[in-house]
């Protein structure tokens, strides 16, 4: 009859600790964002500054980035349970470190960096995903196994599900805008994304070094196809519904344009969270190293090199 007992205690404290891991659960993740406690994600335009990323004829990969950021924050930031801060939004220079940094700082829920990267490959066209491969961590002579299955739990390591499921969802939605082109998707390691605490994912838009692609991408607007997808896939991982309400009207343009591709949008203050993000990015918690810089000229190569 002890073990009767037993038993229902048993139960009884697996019960108790069943509810009380759905209850830390529930306040974790099961309400989901609100305007008060907004979805963060931080949205990185790859490059700047010196570092000018691959080049078209005539567009610029880091001039490209920042516009189609620019775009894809003000697509979010429609929707008040998401806070999009992006990690530059000046033509600056910036470490991988620097960039993840803002995210971790801003307890972001997703890290997006944004490319378009070169190919040497012909004709090599369409968008290309990109999530970090699982990183072992150096073994210290003599350490027990337990601290190096310690050590493996480390930044991006613990996210790849999320990440693939992100970028598994998005590689879908990016294959049913053009027939044919079913981006490739890759895991590997990506130094823009080590440092990020959070599920992060590397997205080229485009290949900018094949001219249909050059021209697609400088035509990139903010409720066009591909950015849609992705504030779409966004929406979708942060647990909400995807529609997006209209463009707000702001003052200065009174009446837009049906496809208002603002070329020199980078005046216009489109995000209205802009002032915010500017000052949490003022601040990052670890410090940057100048001395590293071409952040991800390692990057680009694998991009079109799986095409
Ligand atoms: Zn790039």
């Amino acid at each position: 009859m002890h073990r009767y007992s037993f038993i229902i205690l048993a139960t009884v404290l697996g019960l108790l600790v069943h509810l009380a891991g759905d209850a830390l659960a529930g306040t974790a993740k099961s309400v989901g964002p609100t305007a008060s406690a907004p979805f963060v994600v931080v949205i990185d335009p790859g490059h700047g500054g010196r570092d000018a990323g691959s080049r078209g004829a005539l567009l610029q990969e880091k001039d490209f980035t920042l516009r189609a950021a620019k775009m894809l924050a003000a697509l979010l930031s429609r929707r008040p349970e998401v806070k999009a801060i992006l990690t530059r939004e000046a033509d600056t220079e910036m470490t991988a470190v620097q960039r993840a940094s803002v995210a971790n700082y801003n307890a972001a829920a997703l890290f997006l960096t944004l490319h378009a990267d070169a190919s040497w490959r012909p004709g090599a066209r369409g968008p290309a995903i990109m999530v970090a491969a699982p990183r072992r961590p150096p073994r210290v002579a003599g350490e027990p196994a337990r601290a190096v299955a310690f050590r493996w739990q480390r930044s991006q390591n613990i996210h790849l599900a999320s990440n693939r499921r992100f970028a598994l969802n998005l590689q879908k939605r990016f294959a049913a805008i053009r027939a044919g082109e079913k981006p490739p998707l890759h895991i590997l390691a990506v130094r823009d994304l080590e440092g990020a605490r959070m599920p992060a994912a590397y997205v080229s838009l485009g290949v900018i070094s094949t001219p249909e692609d050059e021209a697609r991408l400088s035509e990139i607007a903010e409720e066009g196809p591909y950015l849609t997808a992705l504030a779409g896939e966004v929406l979708r991982f942060a647990g909400l519904t995807e529609d997006l309400p209209p463009k707000p009207i702001e003052p200065a343009e009174a009446a837009p344009p049906e496809s208002s591709q603002a070329p020199e949008s980078s005046e216009q203050p489109e995000s209205p969270q802009q002032p915010e993000s500017s000052e949490s990015q003022a601040a990052p918690s670890e410090s940057p190293q100048p001395g590293e810089s071409a952040p991800e000229a390692q990057n680009a190569a694998p991009a079109g090199e799986g095409r």
